[in-house]
């Protein structure tokens, strides 16, 4: 077990990518929170690893809610006593051409997306610092923190922006032994992108088979999807990596679509 009676807190876990990531997390033998919106979902999630011989909690937390963020680490440090992952992950897309986005849409995807980031880190930093353990934080990127697509402005904007956050953890985090990287997925078939092809297909006046063929996987050297199970994978290599070697990095999981 990779990451025995390691204390794992995962955003946007009670679905998609973050379900996988704590799913494969129990596995490795982690005391796995699920961190979510979306509190019933994230009970049957934890409930369902219980049920399974697993160690899960859950805990209620809008990731853009300062209080809400403390205090659900603050639950999580009585509970188990210290924080050793940090999976900020949770989130969510809008689209349009740019000129159609409204600010509050605008304001909305950079809150969830980068505010959540920065809260969630700023509330686990000093526990990790003060275990004398270290750490590993992990921002849920995209391959949008390196490439642009059409009428996803506030996602780009976000993704990339969570490059320079991780390298400024990095930085800070070194001389305590917290380790910061970005998993840079492409498309995966979860809700959040179920929901676009249909969006997709409308804004861009194309068919939805054409939005997945020669939008989401035109550029993958397979045209196939990334799944969640792979996304999951490079989650635990970054949390369990045994040391700063590997770290202020960005890995992208996306079947060719972007090279480094
Ligand atoms: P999803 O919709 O399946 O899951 C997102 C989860 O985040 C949900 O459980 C939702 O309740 C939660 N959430 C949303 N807003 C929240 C908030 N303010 N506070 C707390 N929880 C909140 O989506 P997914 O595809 O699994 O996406 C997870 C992450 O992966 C996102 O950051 C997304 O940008 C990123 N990503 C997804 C893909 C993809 O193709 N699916 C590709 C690259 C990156």
């Amino acid at each position: 077990m990779k990451l025995k009676d390691k204390i794992a807190i995962v955003t946007g876990a009670a679905s998609g990518i973050g379900k996988e990531i704590a799913t494969t997390y129990v596995r490795e033998g982690a005391k796995v929170v699920i961190a979510d919106l979306a509190l019933p979902a994230a009970e049957a999630t934890a409930a369902a690893f219980r049920a399974a011989g697993g160690e899960a909690m859950a805990v209620a937390m809008d990731v853009t809610k300062e209080d809400e963020v403390n205090a659900g680490v603050a639950a999580v440090v009585k509970a188990w006593g210290g924080v050793d992952v940090l999976v900020s992950n949770a989130g969510v897309q809008i689209v349009h051409p740019l000129e159609e986005f409204s600010l509050a849409e605008w304001k909305k995807m950079l809150a969830i997306h980068l505010d959540g980031a920065f809260l969630t880190t700023k509330a686990c930093l000093p526990h990790m610092y003060a275990s004398g353990r270290g750490g590993s934080v992990i921002y849920m990127g995209s391959v949008h923190s390196h490439e642009a697509s059409l009428l996803k402005a506030p996602y780009v904007t976000a993704k990339h922006g969570l490059i320079g956050l991780a390298k400024v953890v990095a930085k800070e985090g070194g001389a305590h032994g917290v380790r910061a990287n970005v998993i840079c997925p492409g498309f995966v078939r979860t809700p959040l992108v179920e929901k676009q092809i249909p969006e997709q297909a409308q804004q861009l006046g194309i068919s939805e088979d054409d939005v997945i063929k020669k939008v989401m996987l035109k550029d993958t050297v397979d045209g196939e999807f990334t799944t969640v199970q792979d996304v999951a994978e490079v989650a635990l290599l970054f949390a369990s990596f045994p040391s700063n070697a590997l770290t202020g990095q960005s890995l992208v999981v996306s079947h060719g679509w972007f090279m480094q």
